[in-house]
C-alpha cells in the first residue's frame, strides 16, 4: 500500500510584513510539512515583502502601494513569482485558486473587502483583522451562514473563548468574560494620561504589537472592539459579554456556563499560540509556545475596568445599542484620531472626543449593505478630519 502523503496547506497571508504576518510566517517556516505561504500581500513595505517572497517562494506577491509594483516585479518575476499591486489586487489575492486559508492580518478598515471576498470564495479565514467584524459584523455573519468558510479567530481573547467553547453546548453558555491588560496607563491618573504622548502610549507592558493596535490598547478602544467582535463571532447577546482587567495577560479570556462553572484559557502572552491554533483549524501544534511557569501563575490579579479614565471602552455598549452603521463610524473616526495622535497633532483624550463628535454627526443607517459601509466609512473619516483641523 502506498503511504498517504499529506500536502502542506496553501495559505495566503494578507499583511505579511506586520506583527501577526511575520509571526504567521515563522510558524510556516518551522512547519513546511504542514503549511506553504502561496500568497504574500503587504501594504507599503515593498523591500520586506521582496525579502519574504524570496524566502517563501509564493505563487503570487501583492503590494497595495501601486507605485512599488515595478520594484516588486523586477525582483520577483525572474523567480517565477507573479506580482500585482493596488487595493483591488490585494482583495483579489484573497480569492486565489488553490488557497485553502486566508490569514487576514492587515490593520484597519482595509481588511474588510479582502475578508468578504475570501468568504465569498469559500476560503477558511484565520481572522486577525478585528475591524472586519467591528465595521460590518452583522453583514459578515449573514455571509458566513451561506458560505462553507469557517472563521478561526487569531485575536488571543477570541481564540481563548473559542478554546473554552470546544465540546460545550451553546445553550449552556451564560456569558463571556474578555480579559484586558489595561494597557500602559492602567495605573496612571486621568491628568497624567491626558498629557501622555504617543511615545508613552507605545510602551505596552505585555504585548509587542503594531502602533495602531498599541494605541487602541492604551485607550482601551481595542477592548471595546473585541467586545463587538465577540458579539458577532460567537453570536452572543451584548449584555452577556463583559470585560475585566487582568494586568498579567496570562488568562486570555473566560466562559461562564449555566451551572456556574467558568472555563479559562491560560498561556504566556505570545501570539504564536493563537495563530498556530487558527492555522491548524483548532488543532494543537506541538511546542507552539514556551510553557507557563508556576511563578507566573502565582501572580494573577483582576480589576474592574475604569470607564472614567478610559471612556473609549464604553463605546462598545454605545455601538451595540445604536446598531446599524454605528460601529463602522466609530472605527473610521478612531483610525483618523489614532493617526493624528501618533503624529502628535492631538492629545490622548482628543481621540475619544473625535470619535464622540463623529458618532454624533455622521448619518445613521439602520440596516447597512456593503455599499452603505463604504459610504459611511468615507463620511466618518471626513467628519473626524474636519473636527481635528478645528
Ligand atoms: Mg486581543
Amino acid at each position: 500500500m502506498k503511504p498517504i502523503v499529506n500536502q502542506p496547506k496553501n495559505i495566503a497571508v494578507l499583511g505579511c510584513t506586520g506583527s501577526i504576518g511575520t509571526q504567521t510566517l515563522d510558524i510556516v517556516d518551522k512547519h513546511p510539512e504542514l503549511y506553504r505561504a502561496s500568497v504574500l500581500a503587504a501594504g507599503r513595505r515593498v523591500d520586506e515583502l521582496i525579502g519574504l517572497a524570496r524566502h517563501h517562494r509564493p505563487d503570487l506577491a501583492v503590494i497595495a502601494d501601486e507605485s512599488a509594483l515595478p520594484r516588486l516585479r523586477d525582483a520577483l518575476e525572474p523567480l517565477g513569482i507573479r506580482t500585482a499591486a493596488g487595493a483591488s489586487a490585494l482583495a483579489e489575492a484573497a480569492e486565489e485558486p488553490g488557497v485553502e486559508m486566508v490569514v487576514t492580518a492587515t490593520v484597519g478598515y482595509s481588511g474588510l473587502e479582502p475578508t468578504i471576498r475570501a468568504i465569498r470564495a469559500g476560503k477558511d479565514i484565520a481572522l486577525a483583522n478585528k475591524e472586519t467584524l467591528v465595521v460590518a459584523g452583522d453583514y459578515v455573519r449573514r455571509l458566513l451562514e451561506k458560505s462553507p468558510s469557517r472563521v478561526y479567530p487569531v485575536d488571543s481573547e477570541h481564540s481563548a473563548v473559542y478554546q473554552c467553547l470546544a465540546g460545550e453546548r451553546r445553550n449552556k453558555v451564560r456569558r463571556l468574560i474578555i480579559t484586558a491588560s489595561g494597557g500602559p496607563f492602567r495605573t496612571w491618573s486621568r491628568e497624567r494620561i491626558a498629557a501622555a504622548t504617543a511615545k508613552d502610549a507605545l510602551k505596552h507592558p505585555n504585548w509587542d504589537m503594531g502602533a495602531k493596535i498599541t494605541i487602541d490598547s492604551a485607550t482601551m478602544m481595542n477592548k471595546a472592539f473585541e467586545i463587538i467582535e465577540a458579539r458577532w463571532l460567537f453570536d452572543m447577546e451584548p449584555e452577556r459579554i463583559s470585560a475585566i482587567v487582568h494586568p498579567q495577560s496570562i488568562i486570555h479570556s473566560m466562559v461562564e456556563f449555566t451551572d456556574g462553572a467558568i472555563k479559562a484559557q491560560l498561556g504566556v502572552p505570545d501570539m504564536r499560540l493563537p495563530i498556530a491554533y487558527a492555522l491548524g483549524c483548532a488543532d494543537r501544534l506541538e511546542g507552539a509556545e514556551r510553557p507557563l511557569t508556576t511563578d507566573q501563575l502565582a501572580t494573577l490579579t483582576f480589576e474592574q475596568p475604569d470607564t472614567s479614565r478610559f471612556p473609549c471602552l464604553a463605546l462598545a455598549d454605545e455601538a451595540i445599542r445604536r446598531g446599524g452603521n454605528a460601529a463602522c463610524v466609530i472605527n473610521a473616526a478612531n483610525e483618523i484620531a489614532v493617526a493624528a495622535y501618533l503624529h502628535g497633532q492631538i492629545g490622548f483624550y482628543d481621540i475619544y472626543d473625535t470619535i464622540a463628535h463623529t458618532l454624533g454627526n455622521a448619518s445613521y443607517i439602520a440596516e447597512p449593505g456593503y455599499a452603505d459601509y463604504v459610504a459611511s466609512n468615507t463620511e466618518a473619516r471626513t467628519i473626524a478630519r474636519e473636527y481635528i483641523k478645528r
